[in-house]
């Protein structure tokens, strides 16, 4: 955002040549929802002529040359408007009603959204700008069967900007192509969605889990086919299995993460019977008479203090692909915390972080001569391989 508002200020950046697609995007995206938006006063430390932070027919200059770089809480003095200041730079009658505006400087800096309707302001903001009149080939009406990622997902391959290597070629740039899911064809969004051999399986496991007959749909291309889609009332379908067949591409180029056709079957297949249970998602529930839903178990723990002399330690690992953390907390039979630890981590996996965590522990309560120790942890593996049920895996020995 700085790179494209280093001269200017973010509401006033207008077109200029040589301009970048992102920044264009943005500049749109700007128009689209600067409508909805509107400044709570709390520190004041906006710009008084150019942020939106009041109507903006309050604001009628006392003079033409105004002071570009003003800032609302220079009108203030204290927990106050400074009339003195508001009646230097405004018209009498814009001085009186901007002075009547309240403001609280205890509270944390926030932007609003003029007509609320849900407590999400992401939520918000999509609900704005995916309004029926204004939104390509319908994808409004999937609005309900979608995440918010996946609407945006939609939109963007509705308007060939999901960045496949065919769209990346005709941007310019030079791609030896390659499908990361069939390896065997060069990659553009029909094929990967669609006719890719990987693909293929998936759409074969959803066709015989959920009955599902498409034999009147056409399916080359999501856009050329979208009224096929609507005509079964399932139009959100296409773009939820594009959806999840996008991240498992993602994974395997980015992260180096293997897939096969029956886990993304099995992703998408979750992801319907979710809609079905939860969002009434009918059409194929009336096809479908053999869906079970495995029931949630639901297992409440609650932390307890240790008997005296013991001391508890809870440790915990976190992991994800790029970085992992561990920590501790010990705790004595009053529930005082005595000592806690956190640390970053290089880890292998997710047990790794959850053992090296407790070892780390251990190692403390050793080197202070706590004695007398329970150990809570919330991996059942780490817990089998310590009570020695299961064998561990050669990285944790
Ligand atoms: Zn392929």
């Amino acid at each position: 955002m700085a790179k494209y508002c280093k001269y200017d200020h973010p509401g006033e950046v207008t077109k200029k040549v040589g301009d970048s697609r992102t920044c264009i995007q943005m500049r749109r995206g700007r128009e689209d929802i600067e409508k909805f938006l509107i400044w709570e006063l709390v520190h004041g430390e906006i710009n008084f002529w150019k942020d939106k932070w009041c109507p903006t027919d309050h604001l009628e200059p006392l003079q033409q040359d105004k002071e570009e770089d003003l800032l609302v809480k220079d009108c203030w003095s204290g927990n106050e408007w400074s009339e003195d200041a508001l009646n230097t730079i405004l018209k009498e009658s814009s001085a009186e009603r901007i002075s009547k505006i309240h403001f609280d400087r205890n509270k944390k800096d926030q932007i609003h959204l003029i007509k609320r309707t849900s407590s999400s302001l992401s939520k918000d903001i999509q609900n704005s700008i995916f309004r029926g009149d204004n939104c390509q080939c319908n994808i409004f009406t999937c609005k309900k069967f979608l995440t918010p990622s996946m609407l945006f997902f939609s939109w963007r391959v509705l308007n060939d900007l999901i960045p496949t290597d065919d769209i990346l070629k005709l941007k310019g740039l030079k791609v030896i192509s390659r499908c990361h899911l069939c390896k065997n064809n060069q990659e553009f969004s029909d094929h990967l969605f669609f006719s890719c051999r990987f693909s293929r399986d998936v759409w074969k496991h959803l066709t015989s889990k959920f009955n599902l007959n498409l034999i009147n749909v056409g399916r080359g291309n999501i856009k050329e086919n979208l009224k096929d889609w609507q005509e079964i009332n399932l139009m959100s379908l296409p773009f939820s299995v594009a959806w999840f067949l996008w991240n498992a591409r993602n994974n395997v180029k980015y992260e180096d993460i293997g897939t096969n056709p029956n886990s993304v079957g099995s992703n998408c297949q979750a992801y319907l019977q979710k809609l079905i249970s939860w969002k009434k998602f009918h059409k194929i529930l009336k096809n479908l008479p053999n869906i079970e839903l495995k029931q949630l178990k639901v297992i409440k723990v609650r932390w307890e203090k240790p008997p005296y002399p013991f001391i508890k330690i809870n440790t915990d690992g976190s992991f994800t692909n790029r970085k992992a953390g561990i920590g501790g907390i010990f705790r004595d039979h009053t529930s005082k915390v005595l000592l806690y630890f956190k640390a970053p981590y290089i880890a292998a996996d997710a047990l790794d972080t959850e053992a090296t965590a407790l070892y780390w522990a251990l190692n403390f309560s050793m080197e202070i001569q706590w004695n007398k120790i329970n150990a809570e942890v919330d991996s059942y593996l780490l817990v089998d391989l310590i009570t020695e049920n299961t064998l561990p895996p050669w990285h944790i020995i």
